[in-house]
């Protein structure tokens, strides 16, 4: 099959989530036969809840509509490099492929921080491209976060 990014639905959601006050993060999950079956931004404010980033209620929502708590062929396209608990969480749903934007010195736990794919004890490592789309994902952070500063 032709490899077919889809970053920019990603690129969507983070822009929804800037619109609702949110971090500008955007997940979407896709099938092993291409179809997008769940797309999701980051929700921690309107939840109340620290671990709504994009990457987790994107798998939750695939999750629910495979009927698996496992997404085996699946691919995860982010515009933020995931942090630990999304990288985890990744690995917890045997997803085959992570496709990540802009990286994040700050929060990030794949390329940097707790590296949670290179340790023994994650028993799951996904196929890995970074820097998909990483200007606009960027652009759309420090945009984000300009606004917010007084
Ligand atoms: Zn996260």
């Amino acid at each position: 099959m032709e490899f077919r990014s889809h970053m920019d639905t990603a690129l969507s959601e983070a822009r929804a989530s800037a619109s609702r006050g949110e971090v500008p993060v955007g997940a979407v999950v896709v099938a092993p036969d291409g179809r997008v079956v769940a797309a999701a931004g980051n929700r921690t404010r309107e939840m109340a809840d620290p671990t709504a980033h994009a990457e987790i209620l994107a798998l939750r929502a695939a999750c629910i509509a495979a009927g698996s708590e496992r997404l085996p062929g699946h691919s995860l396209y982010v515009t933020l490099e995931p942090c630990p608990m999304c990288a985890a969480a990744i690995s917890f749903a045997r997803i085959a492929r992570l496709y990540y934007g802009a990286a994040d010195p700050k929060s990030g736990g794949v390329a940097q921080g707790p590296r949670i794919f290179s340790h023994p004890q994650c028993h799951h490592v996904p196929d890995i491209y970074d820097g998909l789309s990483a200007a606009p994902a960027e652009a759309l952070l420090r945009a984000f976060f300009a606004k917010r500063r007084p």
